[in-house]
């Protein structure tokens, strides 16, 4: 199918751009990567009025790091970020989890913040940041705000972005020598996941998020008190037992609710038993 017919916007620069979806914030969608939007344009799920195309702004490109914490710019390539040596080494976790996000020609395109923007509940990426602790940094015309990840995530394809706003950066704190997992299960490589864990070493406790196996991807508070004091055999299978039964898993034609509630709690297992290793490692 074609999309409804639409108007074309390309601003050349974040302010361009903040003006034009403060005139559109009804009708207008932004347009990064186009990996998710158009698909759904076509579709006619969406039928946005104008499009503001965001590829030409500057400002939304590129990787820094800066005093223990990752910038990576929303609109910079998946692709990009999983080549970063910047990223690679700072944030070992960021890379493991983008191979396993669609296929290249699919990561080429699509952008880092337009993952954590499309909010879909499967999204490696949106568990990463929940794990990580990261800052969203997201811009109108009305001025600036920053949104810790584990506010960011509210329903299924819904984020606590306003219709005028832009998000223009993620922060993520450097966990280079921490020990990591990232782990998913999907019916074959580049598919959405079924359910995926990610677990991050932090000091004296362990970050776990889940993704795919709920309507939003969330973070395992239960299954991480149960390793608060200690991260040992006997203690990772009651954080698996207690991740199983804290998520409310959704059923759909891939998988229904027992099979996601059996996989979170055994990625729960995997990952951890990983962490204890002293891995840094995915499933790759
Ligand atoms: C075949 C296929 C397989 C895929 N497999 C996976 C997968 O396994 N895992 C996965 O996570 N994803 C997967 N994707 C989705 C892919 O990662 C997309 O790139 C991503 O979801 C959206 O990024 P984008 O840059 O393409 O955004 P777009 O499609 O351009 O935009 C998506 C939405 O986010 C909004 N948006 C984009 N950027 C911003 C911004 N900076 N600020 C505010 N709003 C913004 C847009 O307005 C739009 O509503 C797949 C896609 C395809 C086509």
């Amino acid at each position: 199918m074609k999309p409804a017919r639409f108007r074309y916007a390309r601003p050349g620069t974040l302010d361009e751009a903040l003006g034009l979806l403060a005139d559109h914030a009804d009708d207008g969608k932004l347009l990064a990567g186009g990996q998710s939007l158009v698909p759904m344009m076509n579709f006619r799920l969406a039928a946005p009025a104008v499009i503001v195309d965001i590829g030409a702004v500057r400002e939304l490109h590129g990787i820094e790091e800066e005093g223990g914490t990752v910038v990576v710019r929303a609109g910079t390539r998946q692709r990009a970020v999983e080549t970063s040596a910047t990223v690679g080494v700072a944030c070992p976790v960021v890379p493991a989890a983008l191979a396993h996000v669609g296929h290249l020609q699919i990561r080429v395109r699509g952008t880092f913040g337009g993952s954590l923007a499309h909010a879909d509940p499967a999204a490696e990426l949106a568990a990463v940041a929940l794990a990580l602790d990261a800052e969203l940094v997201v811009r109108s015309v009305r001025g600036e705000r920053r949104i810790a990840a584990t506010e960011f995530f509210v329903g299924p394809y819904m984020t606590t972005l306003e219709l005028d706003e832009i998000l223009t950066e993620v922060r993520m704190p450097v966990h280079t020598g921490r020990a990591w997992s990232f782990q998913e299960v999907a019916r074959r490589r580049g598919d959405f996941a079924l359910a995926g864990v990610c677990a991050v070493a932090r000091n004296g406790s362990v970050a776990l998020a889940c993704f795919g196996a709920a309507s939003t991807p969330r973070r395992l508070p239960a299954a991480e008190s149960a390793v608060a004091e200690e991260l040992v055999p006997e203690t990772i299978d009651v954080a698996a037992e207690a991740a199983a039964a804290e998520i409310d898993p959704i059923s759909d034609v891939h998988a229904d609710e027992r099979l996601r509630r059996r996989l979170v709690g055994e990625l729960v297992r995997r990952t951890l038993t990983e962490v204890l290793n002293g891995r840094d490692s995915d499933s790759r």
